[in-house]
């Protein structure tokens, strides 16, 4: 089968590793790929929102299936442009994408659905939304419908602040169009995990979940970044618990999205709130998560490929799916100034020495090869994957993995995993 992976983050490494071990792979392509993916196919200049010249691509190089790794693209319409070619496509139409890229019609969903969801009111006229205000509790929590890359969501301590939200998002240009409406909703507590799932349109199965960390400094502190490192399972969200939140926030969402025929195929990454009520739906992603997929993937024992090919046709019943019951952690490495402006251009060396201890894979984010020299070219440059039986065992191999690295600009936090193992 020949391939077309589109991405370039350590997300889109793990999953060029899981798919050349396929025997089904001819040819990989990744389009734009990483040093850490042209160890495993070619790598090809263009962009991952470049809809018109991936099609042009994939008809040129008779690609059988392509794997969207990143929302953009999706949001952007490629399976519906793949579909348009008869070339198969492992991701959402951009209809059933709307599970991500607007937080309004996730709500419409939910709401149609039954999934347990904190309660919500929409408004895109900032007078009535401060009128509603007036009537709520505090804390709350205050949305920009559209994508904002992680910073369209407020939780507002007090009226004051929500207020000043509010004008901000609907009244100012701080959000662009993905603050022309926003989502005012009920502020939950618990534990919050990602739960992840194949779905073909009719059919989930579970892959696993995972507790990202997203604050750049330990303990939870500081500005939020894409994520700085994960652990899977969350001891405390153990399978069982994963297949009844399957059953409560993702296999009703697929039954509602067949009704309005824009079934969902592609990867479900469903973000959940632990509440003593039970698990409740904070949002949907649509796609693998980066860092979770350099944890969830290396477990896999079945043919990706191979899942791919018929979640991509409805026929994921067709497919063999196993994992692992070790236990997985992820450090990110990141760039001095991440998640402002990050120093790029360090050179990176001692890979191999990471790699040479127990389970080690090391992850390429955002890197580039100067000169035959491996230097750092992003904010999220490295990500330190470990396998173990034992979660605590996995965590010190991972930190001592880290520190082989030679790096100068790297930082990292020193805490994933604590919040998982303490629980
Ligand atoms: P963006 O669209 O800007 O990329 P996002 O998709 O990351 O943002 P959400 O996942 O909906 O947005 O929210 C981000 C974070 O805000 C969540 O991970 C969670 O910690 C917190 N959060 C969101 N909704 C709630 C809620 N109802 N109660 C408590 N915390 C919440």
């Amino acid at each position: 089968m020949r391939v077309l992976l589109v991405g370039s983050g350590g997300r889109e490494h793990a999953i060029a590793m899981a798919i050349a071990r396929s025997p089904k792979l001819t040819e990989l392509f990744i389009a734009p790929g990483n040093p850490g993916t042209a160890q495993y196919g070619k790598n090809i200049d263009i962009k991952v929102d470049n809809i018109t010249d991936l099609i042009k691509f994939a008809q040129e190089n008779h690609v059988d299936l392509v794997i969207p790794g990143p929302e953009l693209p999706l949001v952007k319409g490629l399976t519906d442009a793949c579909n348009a070619v008869n070339i198969l496509c492992a991701g959402p139409t951009q209809e059933a994408a709307q599970l991500e890229g607007s937080k309004s019609f996730t709500k419409i969903v939910c709401d149609a659905a039954n999934i347990p969801t904190a309660q919500w009111q929409e408004f895109t006229n900032c007078d009535a939304a401060i009128s509603y205000l007036k009537t709520q509790t505090f804390p709350i929590v205050i949305k920009a419908d559209g994508l904002a890359a992680g910073k369209g969501v407020i939780i507002a301590a007090d009226f004051t602040e929500a207020e000043q939200t509010v004008k901000d998002m609907l009244g100012g240009s701080a959000f662009g169009q993905a603050g022309h409406k926003v989502v005012i909703e009920e502020f939950l507590t618990g534990e919050e995990v990602s739960l992840f799932a194949f779905c073909d349109g009719e059919t989930a199965v579970l892959i696993g979940a995972a507790q990202d960390h997203k604050r750049i400094g330990d303990d939870d502190t500081g500005p939020n970044t894409g994520g700085m490192g994960a652990v899977s399972p969350p001891p405390f969200f153990d399978k069982a618990a994963q297949e009844h939140a399957l059953d409560l926030t993702v296999r009703p969402m697929l039954k509602e999205m067949s009704q309005r025929e824009t079934p969902f195929r592609g990867v479900i990454f469903a973000g959940l709130m632990l509440t003593d009520k039970g698990p409740y739906l904070i949002e949907y992603n649509t796609r693998f998560g980066d860092p979770e997929a350099e944890v969830l993937l290396p477990r896999l024992q079945s043919d990706l490929l191979e899942i791919l090919f018929n979640l991509s046709q409805g026929k994921l019943a067709q497919s063999e799916i196993k994992f692992s019951d070790q236990a997985g952690i992820c450090i990110i490495m990141a760039a001095k100034g991440y998640p402002g402006t990050p120093t790029t251009g360090g050179v990176i060396s001692n890979i191999e020495a990471a790699e040479a201890l127990p389970n080690v894979k090391v992850f390429h984010a955002g890197t580039t090869m100067n000169n035959n020299e491996l230097c750092a070219a992003g904010g999220r440059v490295l990500c330190v994957s470990v396998l173990h039986d034992d979660l605590a065992k996995a965590q010190e191999i991972a930190y001592q993995a880290v520190r082989k690295i030679e790096w100068k600009d790297g930082i990292w936090r020193n805490d994933i995993g604590n919040r998982a193992l303490r629980k």
